[in-house]
């Protein structure tokens, strides 16, 4: 027998809801009723993700869940926010429970992960269509804008770029990828760490932060034009992952280090003088490392050059939709 909303609803999302003590009302009433810590400005960013476009149909529930979560954090870290409620609202084709099982554990790893709470949602029928609000905090005096670049600011990135765009092109069958690294690649595209720990940080630190979900050429693009500046990048020092460098050749890699989407990295902008510092505290603090990739400067655009010193031309400027 299928269920019915009520029934999704109580069996699977009302279990996972965790207990906060800012939540004064979370899942069962019209409404959810929170309370933020005194003296903290409340950060909201909202994704959806739609079959078929935002993830492959084949996509597993589990890691369906899981990226529909990162993804909204990862805008939070962008901001250098401390995440604290999530709101979902699910459009189902059908009231599969296998399905609602594995989606709930999926989500459920990155709620416990950051001690989040699920304070409610909505629940319908139609194409499979996954909408996720997170909520979360920002000191009065701190944050991570897109527009504080100044030129002489380096630029740094967390991570390897280009992975999620390499795995997107191995299930397209565009790439071939040797069995044993098939695993790691198609985990960064179907399970982006969100560097939430890292913008924490960073928010003391960072002259202006984004997060790298359409490629770093658009997404550094909205940094610079934000910030009114512009800057060089080199390709040589684009971080690539193991699976990158012996799977595609250098040029193929810079493309998808710079225009496919879905990395879900932090692109971050700092003062030249604080490069050591950065770099030494995320050697010891963080799981991830972080990379100088070049120099924000006064004369607008986006220059790429390559080993030789020559500037590089890319084919294509990045992921939009109705492009
Ligand atoms: P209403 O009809 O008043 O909008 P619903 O029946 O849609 O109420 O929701 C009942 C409760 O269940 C609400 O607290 C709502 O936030 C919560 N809820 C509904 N769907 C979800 C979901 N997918 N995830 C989490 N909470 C949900
Ligand atoms: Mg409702």
């Amino acid at each position: 027998m299928s269920l019915n909303e009520f029934e999704i609803i109580k069996n699977y999302f009302q279990p996972i809801e965790g207990s906060r003590s800012d939540v004064k009302m979370g899942i069962g009433d019209d409404a959810a009723v929170v309370l933020p810590p005194p003296g903290q400005r409340l950060v909201m960013a909202i994704d959806t993700l739609v079959a078929g476009i935002h993830f492959p149909q084949q996509t597993t529930p589990y890691d369906i869940g899981y990226k529909a979560l990162a993804v909204n954090l990862s805008d939070l870290a962008a901001m250098g926010a401390e995440p604290s409620w999530v709101l979902l609202a699910l459009t189902l084709p059908e009231a599969d429970e296998a399905w609602l099982k594995k989606f709930c554990a999926g989500l459920n790893h990155l709620l416990h992960e950051y001690r989040l709470q699920l304070i409610g949602g909505d629940t319908t029928r139609g194409p499979l269509t996954i909408t996720i609000q997170t909520c979360g905090f920002l000191p009065l005096d701190k944050g991570l804008f897109r527009n504080g670049a100044k030129p002489g600011d380096l630029i740094f990135v967390t991570g390897d770029l280009g992975d999620a765009g390499l795995a997107l092109s191995f299930l397209q069958n565009q790439v071939s990828i040797p069995v044993s690294d098939q695993e790691t690649i198609l985990q960064r595209f179907n399970r982006p760490t969100p560097r939430v720990p890292e913008g924490l940080w960073l928010r003391d630190i960072a002259s202006a932060a984004i997060d790298i979900s359409d490629g770093l050429a658009a997404d550094l693009g909205h940094v610079l034009q934000a910030s009114g500046v512009g800057a060089t990048l080199k390709l040589q020092d684009l971080p690539l992952s193991s699976v990158m460098k012996k799977t595609v050749n250098e040029q193929h890699a810079w493309e998808l280090a710079l225009t496919a989407g879905d990395d879900y990295e932090l692109c971050f902008t700092i003062p030249a003088t604080q490069r050591t510092y950065v770099e030494r505290i995320f050697a010891e603090k963080f799981t991830t490392r972080c990379q100088c990739i070049g120099v924000i400067e006064e004369k607008l655009g986006l220059r790429l050059i390559n080993p030789t010193g020559d500037f590089f031309q890319l084919s294509n400027k990045g992921y939009t939709h109705f492009g």
